[in-house]
């Protein structure tokens, strides 16, 4: 059983992937390159890593059999998201089919064990209370102050979860939240930038490390990375150096990303770790000689890690909504534009349709084209 994790997983072999979204299509597409019959769990019928597998097993996550069915015909099995229940791939962790493990997993679906974890290893991070009821809000509030947030421990993304407090006025918007949800209370951080580094690990702490990349926000989704971040090359290094910290203690296997603030005097607190390819680790794709899907596969299969390397700046943007329609319109037009389209059909707002990646001489000149493109408004 043990041999598993140390054997390598090798081509014609089976990946099966929980998650069929636009993370487990290019997790896909990787595997596929690299010879192994990939399998799918998603509920939804033409999801988008469906498009690219051999195997797609239609059923919803929580759904036992159908994990166990996924289980059977793998020889390693990954999750594209975090959401997945624990307990349901117990099992799976005993036999050594899951590389990644349970404590990633645990750790990075739960604010609070994300924090308490960071906090034990002397990680920086922003002060923070467990909160369950609003009392315990308005005490937690005289400790860490306004501007503060507070945020859902479990299911919360892209914003979803989260409520800015600025004054007590806002105390009584946190009331619905805190009915449903225990959360944490955390200081805002008043940030220069937001930076992610993106790292994968194989079961040898063999390790590739990418260029931090510097990641802008609208509305709480991710808009733009920039690789390499725009920060001092001491702050960099730092921030490697917590991301390798961070993912030995975690024991982690294939790609995880951790999202860090930079202050104005370039200090570092780590916001969260997601334990799988991040989408501010696209641009890799084409600006580095392997990606973060190459890396995350030859990580949780036991190949050798290869050593990164950087052959351009890169901005990547993403199309959210009917953004993607806007692109399709000017795909015969830019030549230095990489597009990619998800497969997904119902431009919702909000969802994540597709990327486009732009290697770059000058980041300024880039960032002016995108801004003047009637696609992003
Ligand atoms: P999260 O889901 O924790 O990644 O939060 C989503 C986004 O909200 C982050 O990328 C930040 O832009 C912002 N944010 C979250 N927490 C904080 C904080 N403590 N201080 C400042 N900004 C934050």
């Amino acid at each position: 059983m043990v041999t598993l994790l140390i054997n390598s997983i090798l081509p014609s072999q089976t990946v099966g992937i929980i998650g069929g979204g636009q993370l487990g299509q290019m997790m896909a597409q990787s595997a596929k390159e690299k010879g192994f019959v990939v399998g799918v769990l998603d509920p939804n019928d033409n999801c988008p890593a469906a498009q690219v597998c051999d195997f797609h097993i239609q059923a919803s996550y929580d759904d036992i059999s159908a994990i166990k069915k996924l289980a059977n015909q793998s020889d390693v099995l990954t999750y594209e998201f975090e959401n997945v229940d624990s307990k349901v791939l117990e099992p799976y962790d005993k036999i050594g089919k899951l590389p990644q493990g349970l404590k990633l997993l645990k750790i990075s679906q739960n604010r609070q064990f994300e924090k308490e974890f960071l906090v034990q290893h002397n990680i920086p991070v922003s002060p923070f209370e467990v909160i369950r009821s609003v009392d315990e809000l308005k005490k937690a509030l005289k400790v860490i102050g306004f501007p503060s947030v507070l945020k859902t421990i479990v299911g919360g993304y892209d914003g979803k979860g989260q409520i800015v407090l600025r004054s007590e006025e806002d105390i009584k918007d946190c009331q619905e939240l805190l009915k449903n949800a225990t959360c944490i209370l955390e200081k805002w951080v008043s940030f220069e930038k937001e930076i992610s580094v993106i790292i994968s690990n194989n079961k040898r702490q063999e390790i590739s490390v990418f260029p931090v990349a510097e990641n802008k926000h609208v509305n709480n989704i991710l808009f733009t990375s920039i690789a390499p971040a725009r920060i001092s090359e001491a702050c960099a290094k730092e921030a490697i150096s917590l991301a390798k910290r961070i993912s030995k203690e975690l024991e982690a296997c294939g790609t995880i990303a951790i999202e860090m603030f930079v202050t104005e005097t370039e200090e570092l607190v780590v916001n969260e770790i997601a334990p799988r390819p991040h989408n501010s680790g696209h641009y890799t794709i084409e600006s580095c000689s392997a990606s973060q899907f190459d890396t995350h596969i030859l990580g949780i299969c036991q190949w050798a890690m290869p050593n990164i390397k950087s052959f351009s700046d890169a901005v990547m943007v993403n199309l959210i909504g009917d953004e993607q329609s806007k692109a399709k319109q000017v795909v015969s037009e830019k030549n230095n534009w990489n597009f990619h389209f998800y497969g997904k059909k119902d431009e919702k707002p909000g969802r994540k349709m597709g990327h486009i990646t732009i290697l770059s001489n000058s980041m300024s000149e880039t960032l002016t084209e995108i801004q003047n493109q009637d696609i992003w408004q």
